[in-house]
């Protein structure tokens, strides 16, 4: 039976059918956020079946995340249950690059290695601490921690141990420890783990071990090639070298490849990930189809122009790439743009402004609060537990289910236990001596990991000090009676709650409503990407927290808000700065917002009568929320009297009433 093709190709313009209905053989499609790259890549899967290019069975879907794996499933079982595709549709494999070689690996492995058991290394610390320790060379835990990351980043660069100095040497990288040590710690590492009686694979040993497997071994390729023989790789900006040659031993020469992806999204360059496999393909595959998508169907034209401008400002390597997105739905509210005086006022603001969105009938799943580290995320959990909101940390636990957070809460009772502490030092000194021993050093360490790790633990010392502030002196008892309190009244994490994420997890997905929080200096861009003091930053690592700017905004479908503020804790010192990724943007829209609005932004109120409190109150929350500007309410004296006669301090409830600054009272007349 023939199949209604037709209903494939519906919702597709002519550029993403192109894409879709492209012949078997290398294609590339190079576009932006938002343009439609993840339903082209499930549609041309879902078109090939349906048109009997390939069984389902012969296919090969990569994807990034596990959940973005899951979607594309989803997507085509759709597809398949709507009639529209193959019913087989629905059976392909959309995985990752580790879930497709743990599965290989487990189906070939006694063919490659014979008798010899295998295990998932799931806890690497300790086996680096014990390659640390035979090397000579430091083993707190943050030094482990920084040593993993090396490793990670050395296996996915395809770098070997013996290699390891000479690369480095080469390049501007912060390592943890002297070149010679951390190729000793690794080598270690590698030896500790295949020298016992069951041989222990990390994550990256899956993907070494699936190319060696097809590389080596004539038997097992021939039987997978014969197996697969269409692949397709989505987000292809951030594949690292380790990745490719896995893909490459699948392709084993053959080219039935199609990639997708966004260069100005490459945000795993720590990782050892880069785009230059996605901007060579071309190059590598001369006959390919190449395809370029600049419909932006995700957003709002007022989000697509502020993207375009973020980008716009980027420099470098990537920058040739510019696409300019034009947007293609209707127009919605400007972006918002708030700075706040601390960060808890900020995390206050936004669980408001997420409880109108909801009393206004925006789902909470179609709600999200991105953040560039996890230890931002405390402040907003309890911000929404406050308010009543329910919602979910994706990518990661909450606060109190983090590893480091779990262990420092033990670590404070078991010392809130013994008696000989609670007494002379100052409560945040003890809580500073107990948090060093797992990694709250007094200067941040360097390897990713050990740093998120790190800013968990600040922000757990931070929390305690918020509390101290709240209310009677405490001690170490009733401080931790306290923490504990805090960390089993969070509302347990429910599926369909407002979505919190970091913007590494964020990729790929989209919301109605962003808030992108804590937009400063130091952390949008990230410290470490600031380099020396008056450096004006690393310029790659700054480029890159450019771009992880640009994907945040770019999530958002209608509503997005970004904001700052200039102080950590409440009445603290305002050491803040917003970020300079905000430099040329934000001038820009208060230019907008003022040309457009000024007629509206005052009101002259001639005289007192029977609601106007009300009234005025209303509208300033409006001309606030509507317009993103200071209100002015202007006064004659005669009824700024009558407002004080009949409602004492009313004139400091209205300034200070929320909205986007304070409003300004002032009299005429
Ligand atoms: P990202 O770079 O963020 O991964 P993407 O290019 O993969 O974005 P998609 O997620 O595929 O974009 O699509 C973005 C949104 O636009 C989705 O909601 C998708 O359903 C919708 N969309 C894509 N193409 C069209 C189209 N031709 N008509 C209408 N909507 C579309
Ligand atoms: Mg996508």
């Amino acid at each position: 039976a023939t199949l209604p093709q037709d209903d494939l190709l519906d919702g597709l313009d002519p550029e993403q059918r192109a894409a879709v209905t492209a012949p078997l053989g290398p294609l590339c499609v190079l576009a932006g956020a938002g343009t439609g790259k993840t339903r082209t890549v499930t549609r041309r899967i879902a078109h090939l079946i349906s048109a009997g290019h390939v069984s389902s069975g012969q296919v090969l879907a990569v994807t990034f995340t596990s959940r973005a794996a899951g979607e594309m499933r989803t997507r085509l079982r759709e597809l398949s249950a709507s009639g529209a595709a193959d019913p087989t549709a629905g059976l392909v494999q959309a995985r990752t690059f580790h879930a497709a070689s743990m599965r290989q690996l487990r189906y070939f492995w006694p063919r490659v290695m014979g008798e010899m058991p295998w295990q998932l290394l799931d806890r690497k610390f300790p086996v680096v601490r014990q390659a640390a320790q035979r090397s000579r060379a430091t083993t707190d835990p943050e030094s482990v921690r920084d040593f993993a990351a090396e490793i990670e980043w050395a296996k996915a660069s395809l770098i070997a141990p013996e290699d390891y100095p000479a690369v480095v040497a080469g390049l501007d990288r912060q390592i943890p420890a002297p070149p010679e040590v951390v190729a000793a710690v690794y080598e270690n590492y590698e030896s500790i783990k295949s020298g016992g009686e069951t041989m222990y694979l990390d994550f990256d040993d899956l993907l070494l071990f699936t190319a060696g497997a097809l590389e080596d071994n004539a038997v097992v390729a021939e039987e997978f090639r014969d197996r697969y023989r269409c692949f397709l790789v989505d987000e292809y900006q951030d594949v690292t070298p380790l990745q490719q040659r896995v893909l490459d031993a699948w392709l084993g020469g053959r080219d039935d490849l199609t990639v997708v992806g966004d260069a100005n999204q490459t945000i795993y360059s720590f990782t050892g990930a880069s785009p230059r496999h996605l901007l060579d393909f071309t190059r590598t595959y001369t006959d390919a189809t190449l395809v370029r998508l600049v419909r932006d169907y995700r957003s709002t034209p007022q989000v697509v122009e502020l993207a375009n401008t973020v980008i716009g400002q980027a420099s470098g390597r990537i920058a040739g790439m510019r696409l300019e997105l034009i947007g293609q739905r209707p127009p919605g509210p400007a972006p918002q743009f708030t700075e706040f005086d601390d960060e808890p006022a900020e995390a206050k603001d936004v669980a408001r402004r997420i409880g109108s969105l909801l009393a206004s009938g925006t789902p909470a799943s179609e709600i999200a609060i991105l953040f560039r580290i996890n230890a931002q995320s405390e402040v907003y959990e309890q911000a929404l537990t406050d308010a009543g909101i329910p919602f979910q940390v994706r990518g990661g636990e909450g606060f109190f289910q983090r590893s480091e957070i779990v262990q420092a809460m033990s670590a404070l009772r078991a010392a809130a236990e013994r008696d000989d502490l609670p007494e002379d030092a100052p409560l945040p000194t003890l809580v500073r001596a107990i948090l060093a021993p797992l990694g709250r050093t007094p200067q941040p360490p360097t390897g990713q990991q050990a740093r998120a790790k790190w800013e968990s633990l600040v922000a757990l010392e931070r929390l305690a000090e918020e509390i101290q502030g709240l209310g009677e002196p405490l001690n170490l008892v009733t401080l931790v009676r306290e923490l504990q309190s805090r960390a089993s009244s969070r509302q347990p994490p429910v599926v369909d709650g407002v979505t919190l994420a970091s913007l590494h997890a964020a990729k790929g997905l989209e919301w109605d409503a962003v808030f992108l929080v804590g937009i400063t200096e130091g952390t949008l861009p990230i410290s470490h990407a600031l380099g020396e003091r008056g450096s004006g930053g690393l310029p790659e690592a700054i480029e890159e927290e450019r771009r992880l700017f640009y994907v945040g905004i770019t999530r958002a479908r209608v509503h997005l808000a970004i904001s700052w503020a200039l102080s950590r804790s409440e009445g603290g010192r305002r050491s803040r700065k917003p970020s300079r990724f905000l430099d040329t943007v934000l001038p820009q829209q208060r230019a907008t917002t003022a040309a457009k609005k000024r007629p509206a932004r005052s009101v002259k109120v001639p005289e007192m009568d029977e609601g106007l409190f009300a009234a005025l109150k209303d509208w300033r929350l409006e001309t606030a929320k509507e317009q993103g500007v200071p209100a002015f309410v202007v006064f004659t004296d005669a009824t700024l009297s009558a407002i004080a006669a009949e409602r004492p301090g009313s004139e400091s409830e209205l300034v200070a009433l929320p909205g986007i600054g304070p409003a300004k009272l002032e009299r005429y007349g």
